[in-house]
């Protein structure tokens, strides 16, 4: 596979451009690089469909929040976002880019007598992930229950617009007779309706049907997050292009892990004397066990940082931190033995508290924590 450009790149805009700047680069690709212009250049043709796809991803501000955060990687592995236009999709495109007047005149005019492509709806589903899965990345099975073409549908030219997918005015104005062309809002500008359908289909000729369909994940996305999965969504009518699959990420709350960003914290428990003497302890990390020593006189509240062993980073190389936070236990009751005991240990000097300057504040330690 070849080395995939920067969308940003291939439009020549930089990667803070606006809607209109992106609006403006792609059209002025588009004209420069039009199969037309350029008949049987395929350099040209890969140029076309190389800036519509940059373009279509970058003018949708959802795909364009994917793109930025995942790159390619994630635009790619299971057809998320862009990747492979064909010719009818990216003429659909033009009646947003060229306008009206544009739309099905000198460009596209030539393809399907300007009518225009129908998109289907976008698909959402919500998807619920355990931190292990978001730590490793995963395939996801998911049922959805999606709008199909039925099978059996036969169509007509639209009677409106007699197929061209436009309605042409004539309005006589004072430069003389000026001619509009607009979508026509019966077929939608697909030029087509409905002949015959099967009863379980509706106006459109669709019809509701479970499909399974499998999502990479990659791994270390977040609560909130949405994928687009082109292509994946309900079925255009008139045999139009599918929308769109958005899948909204949800995470499951670990039982002992809090996640926050690419980091994770954990609350330990030692009991005093493991405090006091030190010791070594079990603790959970998101796929597994670690061990960890704690000092002898270790004291509440000290942190301590597990580098490496947080959550992988979306788009980085590299792994967030596991920050584990001593809390030392006190008992709420003790028997008669432990009460002498502890009286005599009450009375010896060394227990008395003597904190120094390395037995540093909770704001000393939170500073600590956030600059590395
Ligand atoms: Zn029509």
């Amino acid at each position: 596979m070849s080395q995939k450009r920067d969308y940003y790149e291939v439009l020549g805009v930089s990667k803070s451009a606006d809607e209109a700047e992106i609006k403006k680069a792609y059209r002025k690709l588009a004209i420069a690089y039009h199969p037309d212009k350029n008949p049987d250049d395929a350099s040209a043709e890969e140029k076309f469909k190389e800036a519509a796809e940059a373009y279509e991803v970058l003018s949708d501000s959802q795909k364009r929040a994917q793109y930025d955060r995942f790159g390619h990687a994630g635009m790619n592995g299971q057809g998320f976002g862009g990747g492979g236009m064909n010719m009818d999709d990216i003429f659909s495109q033009f009646g947003d880019i060229f306008g009206g007047a544009f739309g099905g005149g000198s460009f596209g005019g030539s393809r399907g007598g300007g009518s225009r492509v129908v998109r289907g709806t976008n698909l959402r589903v919500k998807m619920k992930l355990t931190l292990e899965e978001i730590a490793e990345g995963v395939r996801k099975k998911i049922k959805v229950n999606k709008l199909v073409n039925a099978d059996g549908v036969t169509y007509k030219n639209c009677q409106t617009c007699g197929g061209s997918g436009r309605i042409t005015r004539v309005a006589q104005t004072f430069l003389g007779a000026m001619q509009t062309q607009t979508t026509c809002n019966v077929c939608q500008g697909a030029g087509k309706m409905i002949d015959q359908r099967p009863s379980d289909s509706d106006a459109q000729g669709l019809k509701r049907q479970e499909e399974v369909i499998e999502i990479d994940i990659p791994a270390g996305v977040e609560e909130g997050m949405q994928l687009s999965v082109t292509g994946k969504g309900n079925a255009g009518p008139f045999n139009g292009v599918p929308g769109d699959l958005i899948v909204q990420i949800e995470e499951v709350e670990h039982a002992e892990l809090k996640r926050d960003s690419e980091n994770l914290h954990y609350e330990a428990h030692i009991n005093f004397v493991d405090a006091v003497l030190g010791e070594s302890i079990e603790i959970p990390t998101v796929n597994g066990k670690a061990k960890i020593k704690i000092d002898p006189g270790t004291q509440s509240g000290k942190v301590l940082r597990l580098k490496g062993k947080g959550l992988p980073i979306l788009q980085r190389y590299g792994h967030g931190d596991l920050f584990v936070h001593i809390n030392v236990w006190t008992p709420k009751k003790v028997s008669k033995e432990e009460r002498e005991m502890l009286e005599k240990l009450r009375e010896s000097e060394n227990f008395k508290p003597r904190p120094d300057k390395n037995d540093k504040s909770f704001f000393d330690r939170m500073k600590d924590m956030f600059s590395s």
